[in-house]
């Protein structure tokens, strides 16, 4: 089969690679009907992560069953399937907690590279979910969002209590921001303030259903959710970029007694004590666990509720993988599908 392999900063090319096999009796092997390109792929593809070997990339994936391990009992060849970017046994103590990409038995799917042709995906049974039947291929964009942006989103706006009523802030404007409003939208919050300063993904926003944008960021920024709010800050507030800028503005941006849902993976993120302690502030977040989700994403999606798959504003054949990287990273796309 091709895959995409990222050689170097910057330099990522589609080869041949090897088929993956099963290698556990509870592997599967699935036939990728699309993939894409992460926000997070980008840390590694800038070199902000260091890449010291050829390394196959990409975690986002649906497709069909191909062939199962001797212990698979749930997932069949033939069925569509959507997983996680963490492969979880959905049985042990944190799984059935919520928090399956905490899981006992968790194995990162992307390590055999999801932009790829086919894809080995661990622990099949509990990672992945198959739709009830074969989706059209015009569903197929807004599924894939299911197996990670929209679900990292939807988890932002769970852990920050997102409800009905209430009054939303989410902080970050890429594809996970912009679900995340979506998920807010979806939960029932009346207000939701986008904080983007770029005009298509304003749009977007607006489409996804915010009712107020803010261009201004710091305490400019801080200034101008508390004048949306009449003087009380948001009830919550969905941090999805991962800086310390970010975290900061999440945080004042919170009244006390709501809570902030950080998804954004942190990169040279601090926390002030003192600061955190006298806010009154609630904050949880982490590697969102998608798979205590899809179900009823997928049943969202397949009903026609929702459809994330906006969200993809550049679609390219798998093999031209290397341009959705670069229009990615030069900021002239969101986010890049990719079909085989
Ligand atoms: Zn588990």
């Amino acid at each position: 089969m091709r895959g995409a392999i990222l050689h170097a900063p910057g330099d990522v090319r589609f080869e041949q690679r090897d088929d993956p096999k099963i290698i556990n009796p509870t592997d599967a092997i699935i036939r990728m009907s699309a993939t894409c390109v992460c926000g997070s792929d980008l840390w590694d593809y800038r070199g902000i992560n260091p890449v010291n070997e050829p390394t196959p990339i990409g975690h986002e994936y649906c497709g069909i069953v191909e062939e199962v391990g001797a212990e698979v009992t749930t997932i069949k060849p033939g069925q569509f399937v959507i997983g996680s970017f963490f492969a979880s046994d959905n049985t042990c103590p944190h799984c059935r907690a919520g928090y399956q990409t905490s899981c006992q038995h968790r194995e990162y799917v992307g390590a055999g590279g999801a932009q790829a042709e086919a894809l080995r995906v661990p622990l099949a049974d509990g990672t992945l979910v198959a739709t009830p039947e074969v989706p059209s291929d015009e569903l197929l964009p807004s599924l894939l969002t299911a197996s990670d942006v929209l679900g990292t989103g939807w988890y932002a706006a769970v852990a920050a209590n997102v409800q009905p009523g209430k009054a939303v802030a989410v902080v970050g404007d890429g594809a996970v921001g912009l679900l995340g409003i979506l998920s807010a939208k979806q939960m029932g919050a009346e207000r939701i303030i986008a904080m983007s300063r770029h005009e298509p993904r304003q749009t977007l926003a607006r489409e996804f259903g915010a009712t107020d944008i803010v261009t201004e960021r710091g305490d400019d920024g801080v200034a101008r959710i508390q004048d949306l709010t009449n003087g009380i800050g948001a009830d919550a507030v969905l941090e999805c970029v991962g800086t310390s800028e970010a975290m900061t503005q999440a945080l004042r941006s919170t009244r006390p007694g709501g809570n902030v849902g950080f998804v954004g993976v942190p990169h040279g993120v601090e926390i002030p004590g003192q600061e955190l302690f006298y806010s009154h502030v609630g904050l949880r977040g982490g590697p969102a666990p998608v798979r205590r989700f899809l179900p009823d994403l997928i049943d969202l999606i397949c009903t026609r509720e929702i459809n994330p798959g906006k969200v993809f504003d550049l679609t390219l054949p798998l093999d031209h993988v290397a341009d959705g990287y670069k229009e990615m990273d030069e900021r002239r796309a969101i986010k890049t599908l990719l079909r085989p």
